[in-house]
C-alpha cells in the first residue's frame, strides 16, 4: 500500500499546489507571484486530508488454524475457510509490492459514479452512491452524495460508471466550480474520497497461494463481521422491568434494535 501511495504522491505532484489524498499540502507557491499579475483568477486545486479513513475497532479475536481443517471437534472448515479468504481477498489491494498485494488501508467497496467536474490527474469530483460499511463507523452509505475520486485512466464530465475503490478518508477540497449552479465560485468542500483498485482474486488458485503462504510461515489475517449476542438483552431483543402487582414490562432492546445480536469486528489470524 505505502508504494502505491508514494506512486499517487509522485504522479500528482507535478502540478503545483496539488497534493495527493493522503498526503498534507505542501507550503503554497509564493504568495508574491500573484501581485504582479493582480487580475488572474486562481483556479488552482487543492486537496489535503481531513480525516483519515477510519480503522474498526476489533472486538473479537481469534486464530483459524489450518492444520485443523476439516479435523472433528474443530471449527477450521473448508466452507469457513473459503469464506474468510472471500474477505481477505475483498481486503487485499493488488499492487506492484513483492507480494502481489498488500492490505487495503481503507474500506474497499463499489461506487456508482457520474462525473460532475475535472480537477486535473484523474481526479474527479463525482456524484456518487455507495453502499454502507459493515460497521457504520466506518463508511456510511452515499446516496447522491458529492465525493472525490482517483480514477485510473483519464475521463470526462458527465462518464458515469460503477468502480472498485478504497476510502481513503475525508479530503478537504479547494477550487473553482464549474457545475451549475455554481460557476466560478470558488470553493472549499469536505468529502469522502476513493481511490479505484483492484483487489485479489477469489480464486481456488489464489486460495491455494495464501495456504502455502500461511504454511510458509507469512503473518495473514482477516477482518470480518460476526453476529455476536447482545450482552444487554441476553438475546432476546427486550429487557424486563418489574411492575408491582402486574406482569414485567418488556423494554425493547437499543442496543440490538429488538434483534437480540450484535455485529462485532473480528480479527482473525491464519496459522499454519
Ligand atoms: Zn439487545
Amino acid at each position: 500500500m505505502r508504494l502505491l501511495l508514494v506512486l499517487l504522491a509522485t504522479a500528482l505532484s507535478t502540478s503545483a499546489q496539488t497534493s495527493a489524498f493522503g498526503v498534507k499540502a505542501a507550503p503554497g507557491a509564493p504568495k508574491g507571484v500573484t501581485n504582479v499579475v493582480e487580475e488572474e483568477v486562481d483556479n488552482s486545486v487543492v486537496i489535503s486530508t481531513f480525516r483519515e479513513a477510519p480503522s474498526p475497532a476489533t472486538k473479537l479475536s481469534r486464530t483459524f488454524q489450518l492444520s485443523k481443517l476439516n479435523k472433528v471437534g474443530f471449527t477450521e472448515t473448508t466452507k469457513e475457510l473459503q469464506r474468510l479468504f472471500a474477505a481477505f481477498a475483498a481486503q487485499r489491494i493488488v499492487d506492484g509490492s513483492p507480494a502481489g498485494s498488500s492490505k487495503a488501508t481503507g474500506h474497499v467497496t463499489a461506487v456508482n459514479y457520474a462525473l460532475l467536474q475535472d480537477l486535473g490527474d484523474n481526479r474527479f469530483l463525482a456524484k456518487a452512491a455507495w453502499p454502507a460499511a459493515d460497521s457504520n463507523e466506518i463508511l456510511a452509505a452515499g446516496v447522491d452524495t458529492m465525493a472525490i475520486l482517483l480514477l485510473d485512466k483519464p475521463a470526462k464530465v458527465g462518464d458515469t460508471g460503477k468502480l472498485t475503490s478504497m476510502h481513503v478518508g475525508t479530503v478537504s477540497l479547494l477550487f473553482t466550480a464549474n457545475y451549475s449552479p455554481l460557476v466560478g465560485k470558488r470553493l472549499t468542500l469536505r468529502r469522502e474520497a476513493f481511490i479505484e483498485c483492484a483487489t485479489l482474486e477469489d480464486s481456488p488458485a489464489a486460495l491455494q497461494k495464501f495456504v502455502e503462504s500461511v504454511n510458509a510461515g507469512e503473518e495473514l489475517s482477516v477482518l470480518t463481521y460476526e453476529q455476536a449476542t447482545c450482552k444487554k438483552c441476553t438475546g432476546l431483543g427486550f429487557t424486563r422491568e418489574p411492575q408491582k402487582g402486574q406482569l414485567d414490562k418488556r423494554i425493547d432492546c437499543v442496543d440490538c434494535a429488538k434483534t437480540g445480536k450484535l455485529s462485532v469486528a473480528c480479527e482473525t489470524k491464519f496459522v499454519p
